[in-house]
Order: C-alpha cells, then sequence, then structure tokens
C-alpha cells in the first residue's frame, strides 16, 4: 500500500479560499501569496463563476469578494451566499474606503474586508483569523451555555431564541460566546476584537461594533432598545440577562 495518512491527513485540510476578483492582476497576486501562505485558492472572475466553484467545491470555507464584478455586485454575491451558509468566512475587498460600504457589506452578512491596496500578509492574518474560528470550535468544548432565553450549542455553534434557532455567521457566533462565558462583565471593544478576531487582528476597532449592531437585530426584542447586549459608553458591551 502506497496511502500515507500523512499526506492524507493534509489532503483533507486542505484550506481552500475562493478568490472572486475580475481583474487579472490583483487575483493573481492574491492567489500567488494564498498559495505561499498554505491556501488552496479557488479563482473566480464573475458572480456567476463564484456560485459554480462554491457548488462544485463544498469545502471551500473562506471566500474573498471583490465588490466591483462585471455581472453583479459583491455584496449582491455576499448576501446570496451568506443566506445559503451562515458559516462561510467571508472577507470583501474593497477599493473603496468609503465608511458607508464598509457598512453596507458587513451588514450584508460579511466578516472583514480589506480595502485595496492590501499588503500580502494583511490579507493572510485576515484569512488566518476566519479559518481559526471555522476549525477550533467542532473538537473543543463539547456542551452548552443556557442564559435566559438563550441556549447557546458549543459542539453545534448554534445559537436558539426560545427554542428557535438564530442563524449565526462564524463571528457573531464567537461575539456571543465570549458574552455567554463572560455574564454581567463590561468587555471593552479591544477585548472583543482580541479574542474574536486574534490578537494579531490589523484592523479597526469599528469592525466589533457594526457586527455588533448586526447581531443585536437577531437576537434582541427590540434591537433600537437593547436588553442583552448593553452598551458601556466610552468603552464597549455588557452582556446580561
Ligand atoms: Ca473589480
Amino acid at each position: 500500500m502506497d496511502i500515507d495518512p500523512y499526506r492524507g491527513a493534509l489532503n483533507k485540510m486542505a484550506k481552500k479560499v475562493l478568490v472572486l476578483e475580475d481583474e487579472t492582476s490583483i487575483r493573481g497576486f492574491v492567489v500567488i501569496n494564498l498559495r505561499r501562505a498554505g491556501y488552496e485558492p479557488i479563482e473566480a472572475g464573475t458572480g456567476a463563476e463564484a456560485f459554480e466553484q462554491l457548488r462544485l467545491n463544498p469545502d471551500i470555507q473562506v471566500a474573498l469578494l471583490d465588490i466591483m464584478l462585471p455581472d453583479t455586485d459583491g455584496f449582491e454575491v455576499c448576501r446570496k451566499l451568506r443566506a445559503s451558509d451562515p458559516h462561510i468566512g467571508i472577507i470583501m475587498l474593497s477599493a473603496r474606503t468609503q465608511e458607508m460600504d464598509k457598512v453596507t457589506g458587513l451588514m450584508t452578512g460579511a466578516d472583514d474586508y480589506v480595502t485595496k491596496p492590501f499588503s500580502p500578509a494583511e490579507l493572510t492574518a485576515r484569512i488566518d483569523a476566519l479559518f481559526r474560528r471555522a476549525g477550533n470550535g467542532a473538537a473543543s468544548e463539547p456542551g452548552e451555555l443556557i442564559q435566559g432565553p438563550f441556549r447557546l450549542n458549543t459542539r453545534n455553534r448554534t445559537l436558539e431564541k426560545n427554542g428557535q434557532r438564530i442563524k449565526l455567521t462564524q463571528v457573531e457566533y464567537s461575539i456571543i460566546k465570549m458574552f455567554m462565558d463572560n455574564p454581567g462583565k463590561a468587555l471593552s471593544r479591544e477585548d472583543i476584537l482580541g479574542t474574536v478576531w486574534g490578537r494579531d487582528y490589523f484592523g479597526e476597532v469599528k469592525i466589533a461594533d457594526v457586527n455588533i449592531r448586526r447581531l443585536r437585530i437577531k437576537i434582541e426584542d427590540d434591537p433600537t432598545n437593547p436588553t442583552y447586549i448593553t452598551t458601556v459608553w466610552g468603552y464597549g458591551y455588557k452582556w446580561g440577562l
């Protein structure tokens, strides 16, 4: 037998990343750097190609989405992709720097964004952070956290409120897990960023606010008057029931 179990294990762990970018020079640059960092890039130049590749490669764990595309826009791809897969990591590749675009992208379900031009180190740090979240949960910490109307299953990484499943992204799951691990404790935005995105995260603290705003829409009875995730002014957030 010439089957090498170590090699088999490596193949099984192939870390596939969808690269949806119509500009071939940028896509080539991203692909080369992802390969160098140990990822398996799957290329697409249009929204239609991206969905075809996602169908052919159901084990893609992270998607990089350009915004200006020939047949659609990245926000639309993001919205559709998130609706069909709550767990995939999504990073928007944004050429625009206006805050509004970042917020729009995140509200359609993206976990993160990088603004062009970006360095290879910056991009792979963001991707690494999403893979750590996607990979770690499965093996560790079996069990449940039950607080008030919420039941967090840490084995399946699912949340129920009053017995109803709430669809969460990986980032949203990590945030709520952090809150439920620290009930009643004020958590700074930097704490949240460090725990959820990783200590080596390059991004802005604001991304924690945007994800929490989206989480509130999903879990609060009245998102404009939140009672579970409350704001600690000038500091961060607190989970309380
Ligand atoms: Ca483009």
